[in-house]
């Protein structure tokens, strides 16, 4: 038995999930395979935030509006086919640790223009009082459109969703054993093959070594989260916090998510207890008391993608005209998923050119 599609999608993360539901939008026939699980690999984290101010100086996002017009609204969407509730719009506090860290995003704020209601700077006094027991010099921002997203979740309903959405076929568990081209893309699995017009690479940190992709300049950055739960008494905030990593508020009153992404060499991509002790250790220098009263519930390991411009990389390979790619979305996969996905389906279908900054154009298969 072989499947013959329009449209054959590597990867059932925050990136193949989002060009399948853009595809199928365009009534293109998909095929999403992935050699483990929806979810398996960066998108899996049990809590991630939609942060239009990010880094140390709190910058805005590049095309933030349209990225989270894009990913607030498909939340939404999904979020209606399913009773289990995976996202919050809690907002996010940016506490300033530091003198020089608070003058930095003090600026930063002053030089931009948010849109109305995304972004106040707030003092020192105020952000205590909004958080008791933060650690706080100066002030910090308060983004009251902030989300907090149990990722994971949300792809599973995603991907029931695409199946009743135009017969989406996922193949799971299945990694191609021999990909060929001829005329078409043939793509031999354990179980079944698969002819397909056009091949979309979505492999997250895979990219970097495959044959067709090697060539592009990806850094593979290992993090960690873990859960924690606190031994008494509930939560004294509800929001969710983007200081050294970042904490995930749950929605349980009891329990949150700490996680960040900092290890650039690494020798495996488990977790360890090197980096539970590094959350605790951050965890203290934001909310110093906190750190004593929680015990770990479990914890969780995956590798972001990241491009020498901080921006995803979409496009047509050089030799191959129907062989793509939709990778490197580094710390913002939220925010780049659905919207890079509608914008690269436009682009297919001619009705747009790719954004400079994303474009696989902008990197050479042979440089001189
Ligand atoms: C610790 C951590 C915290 C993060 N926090 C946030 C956050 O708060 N907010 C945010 O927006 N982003 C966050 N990110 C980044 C975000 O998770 C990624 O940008 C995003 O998940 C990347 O999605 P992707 O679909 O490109 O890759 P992935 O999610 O890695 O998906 C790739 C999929 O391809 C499959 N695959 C690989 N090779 C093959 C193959 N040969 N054949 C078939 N399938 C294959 C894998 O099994 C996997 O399921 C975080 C990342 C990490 C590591």
């Amino acid at each position: 038995m072989s499947h013959h599609t329009d449209y054959c999608i590597l990867g059932a993360g925050l990136a193949g999930l989002s060009i399948a539901d853009s595809l199928a939008d365009h009534d293109f026939s998909t095929i999403v395979i992935d050699k483990s699980d929806i979810a398996a690999g960066a998108s899996g984290t049990p809590g991630g935030l939609v942060n239009p101010a990010t880094g140390r100086r709190a910058k805005k996002v590049w095309k933030v509006e349209q990225g989270y017009e894009a990913i607030a609204s498909n939340l939404e969407k999904v979020q209606q086919t399913t009773e289990e509730t995976f996202y919050t719009n809690n907002g996010v506090l940016r506490p300033a640790l530091m003198e020089k860290m608070a003058r930095k995003m003090k600026e930063e704020y002053q030089q931009t223009s948010w849109p109305k209601g995304w972004c106040q700077w707030k003092r020192e006094g105020e952000i205590k009082e909004m958080h008791p027991g933060i650690n706080c010099v100066d002030g910090g921002l308060w983004i009251p459109v902030g989300l907090t997203v149990d990722v994971g979740k949300y792809l599973q309903a995603y991907a029931s969703y695409l199946k009743g959405k135009n017969d989406t076929i996922f193949l799971l568990d299945e990694e191609p054993i021999k990909i060929e081209h001829n005329n078409r893309w043939h793509i031999e699995l354990t179980s079944t093959t698969v002819r397909t017009q056009n091949l979309i690479f979505a492999t997250g940190q895979s990219i970097a070594t495959s044959f067709y992709w090697d060539w592009l300049p990806f850094n593979l950055i290992k993090g960690q989260v873990a859960e924690f739960k606190i031994e008494t008494g509930t939560l004294n905030f509800d929001h969710s916090i983007s200081s050294l990593g970042y904490m995930a508020r749950l929605t349980d009153n009891v329990s949150f998510i700490q996680g960040s992404t900092y290890e650039h060499d690494f020798t495996h991509i488990n977790t360890d207890q090197q980096g539970e002790e590094y959350l605790r250790k951050r965890m203290r220098r934001t909310l110093p008391n906190l750190e004593k009263h929680v015990r770990t519930v479990s914890q969780w390991a995956g590798v972001r993608t990241s491009t020498p411009n901080y921006k995803p990389i979409l496009g047509r390979h050089p030799v191959h005209d129907s062989l793509h790619l939709f990778g490197g979305l580094g710390s913002k996969g939220l925010l780049f998923s659905k919207y890079l996905a509608d914008h690269y389906v436009e682009y297919l279908i001619g009705n747009t050119e790719l954004f400079p900054e994303i474009d696989i154009a902008r990197h050479q298969l042979n440089p001189a």
